[in-house]
């Protein structure tokens, strides 16, 4: 696996791909992989002939900058796990080779960033498109990989590539959960024992939210799924809602939106966990 750190030198390596008629895919990830990214990794082994994963973390994504300086790193690790994934190259650059100092696009977002992460996490979402329209820029995939895992960031990525006609097919991937049922997360590791036992309850309240959807109310849903949360008082919730999975706008009733999903966000300690689940229609 080749790791590459320079602008001009991943440049080069995609031309290089390009020219010889290889399909180029593309996994960006902020690092302290886990067997999520592996996954997204699969799925473009599987997609495309020449494959590359960047490691980035992303200061514009984070507007809590204890969230940033605390965000978990792992490098050797990270490279042993592409490395047995079949990552042909892994792109580490810096913030100067990624921005060239210019951080300040802004992307119209059709109004995606209205619900959930948006008013939580302001500034968020243009951190996120920011540096995917930089990094796609750079390595100039064919398809890009990103998980159901971050459903809004998905969505406005998928939108923003369509606005901006971004070359690039946009291919989702099923979240990949713990024996338990948490959402794997690179943040899940800064869990105290304690608050690590409790993180479950977040996918069973979507859980318990799915098992009457559509045959019940959507606030009799909601308030199936905070039964479940309302067991523990270390869970501070931030949102549970549920969604038209196309527009993100939240529903009061089961409208014949053909894909819906309920959304949770919540704070265990001083960490902050999301996920989300896709509700199917019976
Ligand atoms: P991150 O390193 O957290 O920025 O994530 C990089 C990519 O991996 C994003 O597209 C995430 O949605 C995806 N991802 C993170 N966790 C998971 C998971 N548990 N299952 C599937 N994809 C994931």
């Amino acid at each position: 696996m080749l790791v590459l750190r320079s602008r001009i030198e991943m440049m080069r390596w995609s031309a290089d791909q390009r020219r010889r008629g290889n399909r180029i895919g593309f996994v960006p990830t902020m690092g302290a992989l886990h067997e999520g990214h592996l996954a997204l990794l699969g799925k473009a082994r599987g997609n495309s002939r020449a494959v590359a994963v960047s490691i980035f973390v992303n200061p514009l994504q984070f507007n809590d900058p204890r969230d940033f300086e605390r965000y978990p790193v792992q490098p050797k690790k990270d490279r042993r796990m592409l490395e047995s994934g079949g990552c042909d190259v892994l792109f580490m650059p810096d913030r100067a080779e990624v921005f060239e100092g210019q951080e300040d696009d802004r992307f119209p977002l059709g109004g995606l960033d209205s619900y959930w992460e948006g008013p939580m996490r302001p500034g968020h979402f243009q951190g996120v498109v920011n540096v995917v329209d930089r990094l796609f820029g750079i390595v100039r995939p064919d398809a890009a990989f990103f998980g159901e895992k971050d459903r809004q960031q998905l969505t406005i990525i998928q939108w923003v590539a369509s606005q901006q006609r971004w070359p690039v097919e946009i291919i989702p991937c099923p979240t990949i959960r713990e024996q338990d049922g948490l959402a794997m997360s690179s943040r899940n590791r800064l869990l105290d024992p304690v608050h690590r036992g409790i993180a479950p309850m977040l996918h069973m309240a979507l859980q318990a939210v799915a098992d009457s959807a559509f045959t019940r109310s959507v606030p009799e849903c909601l308030n199936q799924g905070m039964a479940v949360l309302q067991r523990d008082s270390r869970i501070a919730l931030e949102y549970l809602g549920i969604a038209d999975a196309r527009t993100l706008r939240p529903l009061e009733d089961w409208a014949d939106e053909p894909q819906v999903v309920a959304l949770i966000a919540a704070r265990l300690g001083d960490i902050r966990l999301i996920d989300n689940l896709t509700l199917e229609r019976p």
